[in-house]
């Protein structure tokens, strides 16, 4: 496995304790390095809590899951439409414009903000549930595919197309099927299947109303019908539900094809949900230990790819020059993130005197996914990596919630006030659903390159948090006034 390798003995291994490491990260003299900058440069330069990611990171597992999916998929041309809502830092988008890669859009303001950064048009795609007018009529206008996600938005789309120069491209968002989602959801802490998770989302045609926008659509002067999508989500690393999705997608492809005529479908997005190494998701359930090195993208790709190629043959479609594409939020994005945060203070239960809560100067309002999605981020102690873990605690965060980071892992014993921990894999999710809970300003970004350390999304302030705040004249003291 390619992660494995020791490119210098001294400074980088592939793993800490048993966790697998990412490419970029090194540990120098007892330290934590993101590329090459300590961690504790990092914190001191920008402060702490912080988000920093590593651009050399980003591209290199960009790359890797591109040409992944190019060797699976030499039937036809393959694309990346990384998920932008993963990270919506602009920077990020500039890195991944010029790798080459486009996105998937949630709505008109992350498509708007795609755009703004020179992202290819031709390679991105406008999902949401329900879409506005301004943002279909700024795909329709851009030359950007709309994944259509019910039958409104096809008439919306139909009526907005209409003195268009060029057809709207669209597809059909289908729901994602298949025997083979009975196994438990990451999502969940209480045994609910993939599928039972997945029934309680609601995007996506049912099938006799795609097979109805279809036909509508083929139709259609001012549509034409590209393709089809789907999108599991990040339910499982298991490759046997992926199989299984595939082949129930193109089942659905079949029955859409037979009720308009014979259509075919140039080109197929299986959306995103891919976990990466270390990944945090469903980490924190008690009792279910996914893998830390969930499948590579080489795996995923080569799994999808056989069983897209099977079930096209079973169904009497020819797979050659059929698009494959993907879209890999987390996968992308994850590995990249550091978040690091500073210890506060460490407090002992006077109830239960075996617990002890290490207090982090961040909090689940910046984490969000500790919270809905079981996350358990892997942990370094940064300033001080060789320190030999030997008693669990709680991390917890700084707001007056319960806040637990991370519950019951081992750290070492002198742990203090001071010392620099941080959370790996934190680079999708995180910084993106941030929130002012207690007040806090929301924490900056960095982007490392090399030696290079610059903020891409810098701070808030306390007096921005308020800054939308207004107070009515009747309610101010008149001295005030
Ligand atoms: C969220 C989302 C993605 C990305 O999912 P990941 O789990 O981050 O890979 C891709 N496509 C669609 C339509 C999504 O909603």
């Amino acid at each position: 496995m390619a992660w494995k390798r020791r490119v210098d003995s001294n400074i980088r291994v592939g793993y800490h304790r048993g966790m697998p490491l990412h490419e970029y990260l090194s540990f120098r003299d007892g330290e934590l390095f993101l590329d090459d900058v300590s961690a504790g440069q990092v914190a001191r330069e920008f402060g702490t809590p912080v988000f920093a990611m590593s651009e050399t990171q980003l591209r290199r597992d960009t790359r890797r899951w591109r040409q992944a999916l190019e060797d699976a998929w030499p039937d036809g041309p393959t694309a990346l439409l990384p998920a932008f809502k993963a990270n919506t830092c602009l920077a990020l988008r500039h890195v991944l414009n010029e790798e080459g890669v486009g996105c998937d859009t949630f709505g008109e303001h992350e498509l708007r903000a795609a755009l703004s950064t020179g992202a290819d048009p031709a390679c991105v795609s406008l999902n949401g549930t329900n879409k506005s007018e301004e943002a279909i009529r700024l795909a329709i206008e851009h030359g950007v595919r709309i994944t259509l996600d019910s039958l409104r938005e096809v008439e919306m789309v139909s009526a907005l197309s209409g003195n268009a120069p060029r057809p709207a491209l669209v597809r059909l968002r289908l729901r994602p099927g298949g025997e083979t989602l009975t196994g438990p959801s990451d999502f969940s802490d209480r045994g609910d299947s993939i599928a039972g998770v997945a029934a309680a989302y609601r995007p996506g045609f049912a099938l006799a109303d795609a097979e109805r926008a279809a036909r509508s659509i083929v139709g259609s002067r001012g549509m034409r019908l590209v393709g089809t999508h789907t999108h599991l989500g990040r339910h499982t690393t298991s490759l046997a539900a992926w199989a299984g999705v595939v082949s129930d997608h193109v089942r659905q492809i079949a029955r859409i094809s037979a009720a308009c005529g014979g259509w075919r479908p140039s080109e197929i997005d299986l959306g995103g949900g891919y976990a990466e190494r270390g990944s945090p998701v469903g980490q924190a359930i008690a009792g279910r230990e996914a893998p830390q090195e969930p499948p590579p993208p080489e795996q995923y790709t080569r799994v999808i790819a056989q069983a897209m190629r099977a079930a096209m043959r079973q169904h009497g479609f020819d797979s050659r020059g059929v698009a494959l594409q993907l879209e890999p939020g987390r996968a992308i994005y994850g590995p990249a993130g550091v978040h690091l945060t500073r210890v506060v203070n460490v407090r002992r239960s006077p109830e239960r005197p075996d617990r002890r809560w290490v207090e982090l100067d961040t909090t689940e309002q910046f984490l969000a996914d500790v919270v809905l999605e079981h996350a358990r981020y892997p942990f370094v102690l940064a300033n001080r990596v060789s320190a030999a873990p030997s008693v669990p605690v709680d991390l917890t965060g700084a707001s007056c919630g319960f806040d637990i980071i991370a519950a019951g892992i081992p750290v070492p014993e002198d742990i203090a006030a001071g010392d620099l921990v941080a959370l790996l894999n934190t680079g999708a999710y995180a910084e993106t659903q941030t929130t002012n809970f207690n007040a806090f300003p929301r924490p900056a970004t960095v982007l490392l390159s090399g030696d290079l350390v610059d903020v891409i999304r810098r701070a808030e302030t306390p007096a921005e948090v308020f800054s939308r705040d207004r107070v009515p004249a009747r309610l101010l003291r008149s001295e005030d006034t």
